[in-house]
C-alpha cells in the first residue's frame, strides 16, 4: 500500500505506539513514519535501535523514536507519556499494539502464565489508555484510540489445527482479548461525547515461518487462502485512525482473510 497517499491525514502527526518493536508494531510505525507521523514507540526492548526521544525533536522530520517502557509499570508509564507531552504537546493517534501470548496446554496452565498475559494485555493496554485519554480529552485536536486485538477475541482457535507445533493459542489469550474488544467498546460509548474515537483491529493469523503442519491447517480454514501479513492491516489501521473514519467508533475490525466465517 502506498503510505504517502495518507500524507495529508497524517504528516506532523503524533503518534504513539505500544509494541513497536514487534512484528506488527513495527511495520504500523514505519508506515505512519512514511506516511509523515512523527512516532513514539514504547516498548520493552529497542531491537531496531530507534533514536531516544530528545527533548526538542525536529518535528519537520518524521521519525520513530523510543521510550523504554514495560507498560504493565503503571508509574512508568505515566512517565513516558508526561514526556511525550512535554515534548510534543499532544497526542493525537494511541495505538496500543503490544500483546503476549502463552502456547501451553490449558491442563498446564501456571499461575505465572496466566498473570503475564493479563498484565500485558489488558492492565497494560488500561494503563497507556488511561494516561493518554486525559491528555487527548484537553486538546484541541480530538485524538483517536485503536486497541489490537485478536480475531480469537471473538472465536476459539480449534485445538486440532496446532499438532505438535506448541503453539497452541490459549483460553488467557483469547480472554484479554475479548477483554479488549469489550474496554475498546467501553472507552468509545465513555469518551464520544468528547469526540474521542476508540476502535480495534483484530487480526487474523501473521505467517511468522511457524510449524508447516499448522500453517497447512490453517489456509485450509481461511477462505483467502494465505496467512496474514503486517502490510494487510495497514489499510485498516489507517482508516481507522484518519478522518475517513470520522463517524466510527466502538468497532471491530477483523482483518482474517475470512477465518472467523466460520463453516
Ligand atoms: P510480537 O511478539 O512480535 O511483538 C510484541 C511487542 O510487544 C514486542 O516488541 C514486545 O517487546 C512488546 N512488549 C511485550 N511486553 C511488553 C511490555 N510489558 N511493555 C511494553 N512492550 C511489551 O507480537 P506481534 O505479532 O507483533 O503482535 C502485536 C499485537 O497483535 C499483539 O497485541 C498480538 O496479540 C496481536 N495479534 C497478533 C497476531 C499474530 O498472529 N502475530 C494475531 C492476532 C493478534
Amino acid at each position: 500500500m502506498n503510505n504517502k497517499l495518507f500524507f495529508e491525514e497524517f504528516n506532523g502527526k503524533t503518534v504513539v505506539l505500544t509494541g513497536g518493536n514487534g512484528q506488527i508494531g513495527n511495520v504500523i510505525a514505519k508506515s505512519y513514519k512514511e506516511a509523515g507521523a512523527i512516532v513514539v514507540n514504547l516498548d520493552i526492548e529497542n531491537k531496531e535501535g530507534f533514536e531516544l526521544l530528545p527533548p526538542a525533536p525536529d518535528l519537520k522530520n518524521p521519525q520513530i523514536f523510543y521510550i523504554k517502557s514495560d507498560i504493565t509499570k503503571r508509574e512508568e508509564v505515566e512517565g513516558a507519556i508526561e514526556k511525550i507531552i512535554g515534548t510534543l504537546k499532544s497526542i493525537d493517534v494511541l495505538i496500543n499494539c503490544a500483546g503476549i501470548g502463552v502456547f501451553t496446554p490449558f491442563e498446564n496452565r501456571s499461575e505465572d502464565e496466566f498473570d503475564s498475559v493479563m498484565d500485558v494485555n489488558l492492565k497494560g493496554t488500561f494503563f497507556v489508555s488511561h494516561a493518554v485519554v486525559r491528555h487527548m480529552i484537553k486538546q484541541k485536536s480530538k485524538g483517536v484510540i485503536l486497541n489490537i486485538g485478536s480475531m480469537y477475541g471473538v472465536s476459539v482457535p480449534d485445538q486440532r489445527i496446532y499438532g505438535d507445533s506448541g503453539r497452541n493459542s490459549s483460553e488467557v489469550y483469547g480472554m484479554t482479548k475479548a477483554g479488549v474488544i469489550h474496554f475498546t467498546r467501553y472507552l468509545a460509548k465513555y469518551f464520544g461525547s468528547q469526540q474521542i474515537r476508540v476502535n480495534c483491529i483484530s487480526p487474523g493469523g501473521i505467517f511468522a515461518n511457524q510449524d508447516a503442519f499448522f500453517v497447512e491447517n490453517y489456509v485450509h480454514k481461511t477462505p483467502l487462502g494465505r496467512m496474514g501479513n503486517p502490510e494487510d492491516l495497514i489499510g485498516g489501521v489507517f482508516y481507522l485512525t484518519s478522518s475517513f473514519s470520522s463517524y466510527v467508533t466502538g468497532h471491530n475490525l477483523l482483518i482474517d482473510g475470512g477465518f472467523t466465517i466460520g463453516d
